[in-house]
């Protein structure tokens, strides 16, 4: 039997500089990353499945093939013939990397407009992936829907993962944000967020006081990362601490979070034991900061 991965968010189009002074076209968004990442590491008796929705338009066309060339079932997919795809841009300056956004009217923000298409694909699913980000692309209404759909699906079975990933810039305002990401984590079973920018938006002061906020809002399982400091779990079994190698050359953190995230899960949907899948994801991450861009090819292996 297929067991089923959906992952749910919007995916960009990068136009990354090359060392020519030009730049190269790529596709890349934190909850693709994690699909990406999660069809290398699934065993293959599992689906892993994109829904978004781009445009009808040539460079939506090759975000879809691309997706599909990674293995990524894209048939949730939602065309719409009046938009098109959101798109950033990296910008080297004196080697610190900044980046620009065009995504303020993707496709990708229309993805729960049709409720109904979201229940279909969330119905067969065993996990349900998103993320802050996701929630924060779309309009007021279709976040409540889509809350409500994943919250349906969850009580029909699916385990829902739940990356916070706070960005405030995509937001109205921070008390938006903190509400919208609470209300989200309350159809939860796994919270995966990042001690850092938690203790930025929500004032924790400790990993431990994120741990316990999400488990107080529902989730079952939370487990708090920290960069190079070591991950901290809690569950209603009790609280496991695991220590993170040190990357010996820190090349490019993008994506350390997004890698980390299909590492662990991979292994824990699978029944490995919560240390030894965190240990998986930590490989992974770790793999993939030590080369450039988001989508490390090779990381799987390294890991
Ligand atoms: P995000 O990318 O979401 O901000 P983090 O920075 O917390 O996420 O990192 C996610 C994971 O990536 C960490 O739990 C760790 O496993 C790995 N990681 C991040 N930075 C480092 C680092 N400097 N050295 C080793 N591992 C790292």
């Amino acid at each position: 039997m297929t067991n089923r991965f959906v992952a749910i968010g919007e995916c960009m189009v990068e136009m990354a500089p090359t060392v020519e002074g030009t730049y190269s076209m790529g596709f890349a968004g934190d909850t693709l990353n994690t699909a990406w990442y999660a069809r290398r590491m699934f065993p293959a008796n599992w689906d892993v499945s994109y829904l978004t929705a781009v445009g009808t338009d040539a460079v939506s066309d090759r975000m879809v093939a691309f997706m599909q060339d990674s293995g990524i079932t894209t048939d949730p997919i939602q065309r719409r013939t009046d938009k098109t795809v959101g798109l950033y841009m990296i910008q080297l300056t004196n080697g610190e990397r900044s980046f620009a956004y065009w995504r303020s009217d993707s496709a990708a923000r229309c993805l729960a407009a049709d409720i109904a298409h979201v229940e279909k694909v969330l119905a067969p699913a065993k996990i349900v992936y998103f993320s802050g980000i996701t929630i924060a692309v779309l309009p007021e209404a279709d976040r409540t829907a889509f809350l409500a759909a994943v919250g349906r699906a969850r009580a029909k079975g699916a385990t829902v993962v739940f990356d916070p990933n706070l960005r405030p810039r995509l937001w109205p305002d921070v008390v938006t944000m903190c509400n919208s990401i609470m209300d989200a984590a309350a159809v939860c079973d796994i919270a995966l967020p990042s001690y850092e920018d938690e203790a930025s938006y929500f004032g924790d002061k400790t990993p431990d006081d994120t741990a316990e906020r999400y488990r107080k809002a529902g989730c079952g399982l939370v487990v708090v990362k920290n960069g190079p400091e070591e991950v901290v779990c809690v569950s209603g079994e009790g609280r496991t601490v695991v220590p993170v190698q040190p990357v010996a050359i820190v090349v490019d953190t993008t994506a350390a979070g997004d890698s980390f995230n299909a590492g662990f899960l991979a292994a824990y949907c699978e029944g490995v034991a919560l240390e030894q899948a965190v240990q998986a994801g930590v490989r992974l991450a770790g793999a993939v900061i030590g080369a450039r861009g988001a989508l490390v090819d090779r990381a799987e292996t390294a890991a």
